[in-house]
């Protein structure tokens, strides 16, 4: 075993995320098992750049985290960037319960969350606890998991404002693995507008899609 580090507490961050080159073959045993990690995050090195391969119970993704490189490296490839839900898509009837909070909260602002059992696998929505509710601002607490439960999404509404990702939104979402939606013009329903984002490694990303099983509302 190499050294990568000379004191143990270094040593200790550096294995929560190893960093590993893809081989020139591009099969790799260590990196295989970053993929299939029920949760961790890991670099895999290859010529196409840094990638982050970052598990949780309910996502797997694989996102480039740099470019390609300018030197040469002995490295293979590098895989394709993946996002996927592990968890699967949301049950369109929670989409409907909690847009229909949202309306009945109007015109304040209001939020809920997405939460999945990996055991039951099973989807369930929480109204979290609201310290603050107004028209323009909403403080609320993420609801503490019990065993198995994950935070799958977390969801606000901008009331009859526009959605997107405000100053406070950036910040509540810095540091954590989530998928962030933003509801707003709950006023006008079947108009509604949604923004999202993928919460991870620090990064914001965008989605594919609607988490949500045959939604229309545009990612
Ligand atoms: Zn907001």
């Amino acid at each position: 075993m190499i050294d990568l580090a000379d004191d143990a507490t270094a040593a200790a961050l550096l294995a929560e995320v190893p960093c590993y080159p893809v081989p020139p073959s591009g099969r790799s045993p260590v990196i295989d098992a970053l993929r299939s990690a029920r949760s961790g995050q890991g670099l895999a090195i290859g010529q196409a750049g840094v990638m982050l391969i970052l598990r949780r119970p309910w996502l797997a993704l694989d996102t480039y985290v740099t470019g390609r490189p300018h030197a040469y490296l002995p490295y293979g490839a590098g895989e394709k960037e993946k996002a996927g839900l592990r968890c699967g898509l949301i049950p369109h009837e929670h989409l409907g319960q909690i847009l229909h909070h949202f309306r009945e909260a109007l015109p304040n602002e209001a939020a809920a969350f997405v939460i999945w059992n990996e055991v039951t696998r099973e989807f369930a929505v929480r109204f979290p606890d609201i310290d603050e509710a107004t028209p323009s601002r909403l403080v609320y607490r993420t609801p503490v998991m019990e065993a198995d439960w994950h935070v799958v999404c977390d969801i606000h509404s901008h009331g009859t404002g526009p959605a997107f990702f405000s100053t406070t939104d950036n910040a509540d979402d810095a540091h954590a693995t989530k998928i962030s939606l933003v509801f707003g013009r709950l006023n006008q329903p079947g108009h509604e507008n949604m923004a999202s984002r993928l919460c991870a490694g620090g990064m914001f990303l965008p989605l594919p899609r609607s988490p949500f099983q045959g939604d229309n509302h545009a990612a």
